[in-house]
């Protein structure tokens, strides 16, 4: 068949749509299917966004929070029905508390110095383009407290969140956008790619426009980020001990745990995990969490059982991880009512229930003899992530001692474990918790840059 020049300019039109629609998001704002391009499109929005005056980010993160509260149940939903991890109803709250209490640009501040030799100002400026890793325990919830503290820095975002989790992150990115659009600020000041691998994270990590990364997750993702070369911000694991000595309120004691350590099935990795408690009281603290606070009593059988399958092969087995005691009780074989929130038992802080970071509603109790013991085993038991700790004391040294001890990015004192997160807490919201780089709870001006901007002998009117 000859071929005329309409049908070459057919071809070659239709080439170039193809060509268009490779490097254009793929039905979602913020979405690529190749890692480069995604870096590319973060690029040009944020030549856009640094440019673009405080008032601005401001208006924009508004409107994020917004679409934060208004989509809460959607996420939330998305959410569980992705991963099958944590419950819709404390995943709306989580979603609720970024939108009030993730900070914005207020966070970012400005240092004066001015004197005889003049005025020096210290300035919190961008990065660029920052690297982001999420993981699939919080996923919308990371995505939009990421992006709004570093959009509000100045910055914008390239996410390769957890493969487990991605319509939820994609969801939430897409949000971000639309709500920059919605103001008039540009696209893409978060994108992610539709298929997020270990390639596309390595892609990210090696990339030289990419000056900063953030990693939120598990031991090995801080670790590879933190051999990247580059500057990483490391939010990793937990195992959250709370202690209970004999000075508490032992009522109050049992159901602010219960209540931190279900919270989401026991997602948040600041929620307490194990219990270590003064023998003096640990039976009046066993008789709460079983009669007022919806615990479940397993026997040494049982814990076997539970083990088997919760760390099946010694290995955590992520079909467990997130699910509610009742779900996990099923699993052995044993059916509860619907009040039934959490799963409980004596036993050496070694059990393997007590120290792995299981992420489910089971809350073992180490007995110890007195308060001392009990710092030296909740000490062993937070294994030096330097994450979080919780106490129950009326004994103000004794806090101060376990608090300097532990030395954790997170104490909570006589409350749930969520109160560090602003949630009956005072303070800012975030679920990415730089434990291992001691930057502590992020926000805007963990991703901004210092300046210093110096006027020598002039602008001092004092
Ligand atoms: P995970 O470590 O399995 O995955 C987290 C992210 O890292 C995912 O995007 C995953 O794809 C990626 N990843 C994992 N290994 C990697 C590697 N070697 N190189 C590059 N990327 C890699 O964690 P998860 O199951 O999604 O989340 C639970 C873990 O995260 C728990 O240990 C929890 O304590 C921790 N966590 C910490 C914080 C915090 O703020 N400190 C917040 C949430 C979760």
């Amino acid at each position: 068949m000859a071929v005329n020049e309409s049908m070459v300019q057919d071809i070659v039109k239709e080439v170039m749509a193809k060509m268009q629609l490779a490097s254009a998001p793929t039905g979602n704002h913020g979405v690529f299917q190749d890692m480069n391009e995604a870096i590319e499109a973060a690029k040009k929005s944020q030549k856009i966004v640094r440019r673009m005056s405080m008032d601005q980010r401001e208006q924009i993160i508004s409107v994020i929070r917004r679409k934060t509260r208004e989509n809460a149940e959607i996420l939330a939903r998305m959410g569980v029905d992705e991963t099958g991890m944590g419950n819709v109803p404390h995943k709306i709250l989580k979603h609720q508390l970024v939108a009030e209490k993730v900070p914005g640009t207020e966070d970012i501040t400005t240092q004066a110095f001015s004197g005889d030799r003049g005025l020096t100002l210290v300035e919190m400026g961008p990065f660029g383009v920052i690297g982001a890793i999420t993981p699939c325990t919080n996923p919308s919830e990371t995505v939009l407290c990421n992006t709004m503290g570093m959009f509000a820095g100045g910055n914008t975002v390239v996410f390769n969140p957890h493969p487990a989790a991605i319509k939820t992150s994609i969801y939430a990115v897409n949000m971000v956008n639309e709500a920059s659009l919605e103001c008039g600020g540009p696209d893409n000041i978060a994108v992610t790619v539709e298929k997020p691998t270990m390639e596309t994270s390595a892609i990210m990590m090696k990339h030289p426009d990419i000056p900063l990364i953030a990693a939120t997750g598990g031991p090995g993702v801080v670790t590879a980020v933190l051999s990247s070369g580059k500057r990483g911000i490391g939010a990793g694991a937990g195992n959250p001990p709370a202690l209970v000595d004999e000075t508490a309120d032992i009522r109050k004691a049992a159901e602010d745990i219960v209540n931190g350590c279900t919270f989401d099935n026991n997602l948040p990795c600041i929620a307490e995990k194990e219990i270590v408690a003064v023998s003096s009281i640990a039976d009046e603290l066993m008789y709460y969490m079983l009669n007022e606070q919806g615990c479940y009593l397993i026997n040494e059988e049982q814990q076997k059982q539970l083990t088997d399958v919760v760390l099946k092969g010694g290995r955590l087995n992520r079909k467990c991880v997130g699910r509610s005691a009742k779900v996990l009780l099923s699993m052995i074989g044993i059916d509860v009512p619907d009040n039934i929130r959490c799963i409980t038992f004596f036993g050496e802080k070694e059990h393997p229930l007590i120290t792995e970071e299981l992420m489910m509603p089971i809350l073992g109790i180490v007995r110890v003899k007195d308060f001392e013991e009990g710092l030296a085993t909740a000490k062993w038991l937070e294994h030096g992530n330097r994450h979080s700790a919780h106490i129950h004391s009326k004994n103000v040294d004794r806090i101060t001692e376990y608090a300097r001890e532990l030395d954790t990015a997170i104490l909570v004192k006589n409350g749930p474990s969520y109160a560090a997160l602003g949630f009956g807490g005072e303070s800012i919201c975030t679920f990415t918790i730089a434990s291992r780089t001691g930057e502590g709870l992020t926000s805007a001006k963990t991703f901004t840059k210092a300046r210093r901007c110096v006027m020598q002998d002039s602008l001092c009117i004092r």
